[in-house]
């Protein structure tokens, strides 16, 4: 009967689906697949891929839509322009907005730069229920294994949960070729750094160009973080909200501002 009851609460849903790695990505694919048991799939993504273009807006080109086929479309802008202009223009009115699946993890200080989080970002900031998914494997082909193996329970889970807060769940996997998953986690964001390395070329006419972001990671060992999580085998369950106040440190700088005009 429970199991029954669920099935009602999660039919008929509309859900529309984005990512940051362009609308013929396998996480995409994989994704709306794994979507369909749940309700009607809409899916308007980026049409080249966007990743790191966090939450950007295209506001000084035009922005084209193509509808490839019936519920998807294909969008020349940033991962949060195809969700604004899936909510604010195609009027879409989804229930839910599931952004991924990553090939790559979103964790700790990735979520900084992330198109995939952004995607799901401005889902809640237009009111509604945001899931990002990413995985730990940067090889877009094991995505498939991931889908089939985990994504309809993790969904099945994830979606009552989601459709209840206002924040955006920000879901990591761990390696699904390195073994079992240990369960779902909730964590806070944790930090990942990358090493500052930058590779100085020279183009066909001698002239210098950069290639910036360095490949070496480093995690820093925080308890409870999504970081610890996916180390441990845990698929991690971040919720995000759009307030990045550092609430810790707002009454030593009102105490440190009072001081400095004390002192004039
Ligand atoms: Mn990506």
């Amino acid at each position: 009967m429970q199991f029954r009851a669920r099935w009602v609460t999660l039919l008929w849903m509309r859900i529309l689906l984005s990512n940051d790695d362009g609308v013929r990505a396998a996480g995409l694919a994989a994704l709306a697949e794994v979507a369909g048991h749940f309700g009607e799939v809409f899916v308007v993504a980026p049409t080249e891929e966007r990743s790191g273009f966090s939450h950007a807006l295209t506001l000084w080109n035009p922005l084209r839509l193509r509808e490839l086929k019936s519920n998807w479309w294909a969008c020349d802008g940033t991962p949060a322009d195809c969700v604004y202009l899936a909510v604010n223009q195609l009027k879409l009115e989804p229930d839910v907005v599931i952004s991924g699946i990553n090939p790559g993890p979103n964790l700790g200080h990735d979520v900084i730069y992330s198109g995939t989080v952004a995607a799901a970002m401005e889902g809640s900031h237009w009111g509604i229920p945001s899931i990002a998914l990413s995985h730990l494997n940067h090889d877009p082909k094991t995505i498939e294994a991931l889908a089939h193996q985990h994504l309809r329970e993790v969904l099945e889970r994830l979606i009552p949960l989601a459709r209840t807060r206002p924040q955006t769940l920000n879901v990591n996997f761990p390696d699904v070729t390195k073994g079992p998953f240990a369960g779902m986690k909730v964590t806070k964001l944790g930090s990942r750094y990358y090493s500052s390395e930058i590779h100085e070329r020279r183009d066909p006419r001698g002239r210098r160009y950069y290639w910036i972001g360095g490949a070496a990671v480093t995690m820093a060992d925080i308890d409870g973080s999504d970081c610890n999580a996916v180390k441990d085998g845990h698929i991690s369950v971040t919720p995000l909200g759009e307030d990045l106040t550092a609430h810790h440190a707002l009454q030593e700088l009102k105490s440190d501002l009072d001081a400095g005009l004390d002192s004039k």
